[in-house]
C-alpha cells in the first residue's frame, strides 16, 4: 500500500473534512426528549443524519436505525462476514455559552484551532476515521475483513444507543473507539459507585448546635467543590469557631451555616481535585453537636475518608504494575435521622468485581453501616502484545514517531460495552483533556494526523 498517496489525498480533503465538521458541530446534540424516529431528541438525530450523509458521499453504504447508525465499507459487513468496528458517538455534553469565548455550536477557526462542542469528543475523531477509511478505498485497497462504522447517539448519558445495537446487530471481531487519548488505552479500571449509610432515631438532646442538614456534592462522579452543614442553635455553652481559609461560618436566619470550599475534578482522578466534603467533615467533627448518633456517624466518616483519594481507610486501596485504585467520596446527605455518603471507586485493572463485592460487604459489617451499589463494572485490560493492540500502536507510531506507552485510564469508554474494542485517540499525549471543557477544540494538524493514523490502523487490521 502506498501511504504517500493516501497521506496526500487526506491533506487535499482537509478543507472538506472541516466543512463536514462544521455541519456536525451546528447540532446541539445533547440528549433531549424523544420524538418520532429520534429516540434521544431531534438534534441528536440531525447529527446522525448528517454523519451518514458524509459516509455515503465517501462511498460507504449506510443505514439509519435512529438509536445508532451504520456505515459499511466494502459490502454490508453484517451479512457478508467478519468485520472490525470503529465505534464513536455524535451526542455531546452540554455547553454553557457564557463559559465559552467561542460559540460552541458554530465551528470557529482561530489559527490552526477549530473550536466547537464535539470537535474533540467525538465528532472530529469519527470524521477523521471515516476519511481515513475512505482514503484506503480510494487507493483501491481490497481488505480481507470488512470495516463497519457504528455511530452511537447516547454515549454521554446512558449508552442506550449502542446497547440497542448489541441487541439487534452482529458483533464485530474487534476494533477501536476513537474517543479517548493517544496513543492507545490498554486498560480501563473497574468502576463501582457505592453508598455508605446509617439511620438512627432522632432524640431530643441539648447542645449549642443541633444538626439540621449536611449537603455536599453534585454528581456521583465529580469531586465536590462545595459542602454545607446547617445547624439549629440550641442550648448550651456557645462555641468559638476556628478561622480557616476554606471554611466560612455564617448566621442565616435561625441557622448557623458552615460551608467548605474545594476544587472540583472528575471522580476518576480525585488527585486533581480538592475535596470540600471531607474538609467540611473534618471541621465539624471538632465541634460539639447533637444528635449524638449524627456526631458519631460524622466521626466514623472522618476516619473512613481520612485518605479521600485511595480508599485506604475503607480497606479498598491497592495498586498493580498498571494502575492504582482510587475512591472519591463525592456526595453526602445527612439529616437528624440518618446519612448517606456516595463514593466513586475506580479499581485496578488486574482485579475482578467479586473481590470488591466481598470487600464492600466486609466494610458494612465492620463499620455497622449499610453499603449498597447498583453494579460493579469489570475492568478492561488488553494484552500489550495482542495483535489488535500492536496493529493500532504501530499505525500511531508510524505517523507520529511518538513512542509513548499505552495508557490505563479511570474508565469508562465505549470499549467497555462492545467486547474486543480498545480506545484509540485522539487527545494528545500529556495535555489536559479538552473533552467536556469550555472552548473545546481540535487542530487541523491533529485532524489530518488522526486520519492518517486511522487509515494505517484499518489497513493493519483488515489487510
Ligand atoms: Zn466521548
Amino acid at each position: 500500500m502506498n501511504f504517500n498517496d493516501i497521506d496526500k489525498w487526506l491533506e487535499e480533503k482537509l478543507p472538506e473534512m472541516e466543512k463536514d465538521l462544521a455541519e456536525l458541530v451546528k447540532h446541539n446534540s445533547i440528549e433531549a426528549e424523544s420524538a418520532p424516529d429520534a429516540p434521544f431528541g431531534t438534534e441528536v438525530e440531525a447529527a446522525l443524519e448528517d454523519a451518514l450523509k458524509v459516509a455515503e458521499r465517501l462511498g460507504f453504504s449506510t443505514r439509519n436505525e435512529h438509536y445508532y447508525g451504520i456505515a459499511d465499507m466494502g459490502g454490508t459487513a453484517g451479512e457478508d462476514g467478519d468485520f472490525y468496528a470503529v465505534l464513536g458517538h455524535l451526542d455531546v455534553v452540554p455547553a454553557v455559552p457564557r463559559d465559552w469565548e467561542h460559540d460552541p455550536f458554530s465551528l470557529t477557526a482561530e489559527g490552526d484551532r477549530l473550536y466547537g462542542r464535539g470537535t474533540m469528543d467525538d465528532k472530529g475523531p469519527m470524521l477523521a476515521a471515516l476519511y481515513g477509511a475512505a482514503a484506503l478505498a480510494k487507493a483501491g485497497f481490497e481488505p480481507d475483513a470488512f470495516v463497519r462504522f457504528i455511530f452511537g447517539t447516547n454515549e454521554e448519558t446512558h449508552m442506550a444507543g449502542v446497547k440497542k445495537y448489541k441487541e439487534r446487530e452482529k458483533m464485530p471481531i474487534g476494533g477501536f473507539t476513537p474517543d479517548a487519548d493517544w496513543p492507545l488505552v490498554i486498560g480501563e479500571k473497574g468502576i463501582c459507585q457505592f453508598n455508605v449509610g446509617r439511620q438512627w432515631i432522632d432524640a431530643e438532646e441539648k447542645a449549642f448546635l443541633i444538626l439540621n442538614k449536611i449537603n455536599a456534592g453534585t454528581a456521583n462522579n465529580i469531586v465536590p467543590a462545595m459542602a454545607e452543614a446547617r445547624f439549629e442553635i440550641g442550648e448550651g455553652a456557645e462555641l468559638q469557631f476556628a478561622d480557616s481559609e476554606d471554611i466560612t461560618v455564617v448566621l442565616d436566619g435561625e441557622e448557623i451555616v458552615i460551608t467548605a470550599y474545594g476544587t472540583a475534578a472528575h471522580g476518576s482522578a480525585p488527585e486533581q481535585g480538592d475535596n470540600a466534603l471531607t474538609k467540611l467533615l473534618r471541621y465539624i467533627d471538632r465541634l460539639d453537636f447533637s444528635p449524638a448518633p449524627a456526631k458519631a456517624f460524622v466521626a466514623d466518616l472522618v476516619r473512613l475518608t481520612a485518605d479521600d483519594k485511595t480508599g485506604k481507610d475503607m480497606g479498598l486501596s491497592g495498586s498493580d504494575e498498571y494502575s492504582v485504585t482510587t475512591v472519591s467520596p463525592n456526595i453526602l446527605h445527612m439529616d437528624r435521622a440518618g446519612g448517606t455518603l456516595t463514593n466513586d471507586m475506580r479499581y485496578r485493572v488486574t482485579d475482578k468485581p467479586e473481590k470488591y463485592k466481598k470487600l464492600l460487604a466486609q466494610l458494612a459489617e465492620r463499620e455497622n453501616v449499610s453499603v449498597d451499589y447498583s453494579h460493579v463494572t469489570a475492568p478492561l485490560f488488553a494484552d500489550k502484545t495482542a495483535p489488535l493492540v500492536s496493529s493500532l500502536l504501530s499505525a500511531y507510531r508510524d505517523v507520529t514517531g511518538d513512542m509513548t506507552e499505552p495508557l490505563v485510564i479511570g474508565g469508562g469508554t465505549y470499549a467497555k460495552v462492545i467486547p474486543g474494542m480498545v480506545a484509540f485517540g485522539c487527545e494528545p499525549v500529556d495535555e489536559p483533556s479538552r473533552a467536556h471543557q469550555a472552548d473545546e477544540y481540535i487542530t487541523r494538524a491533529e485532524l489530518l494526523s488522526a486520519a492518517r493514523v486511522y487509515a494505517r490502523a484499518i489497513y493493519n487490521l483488515t489487510k
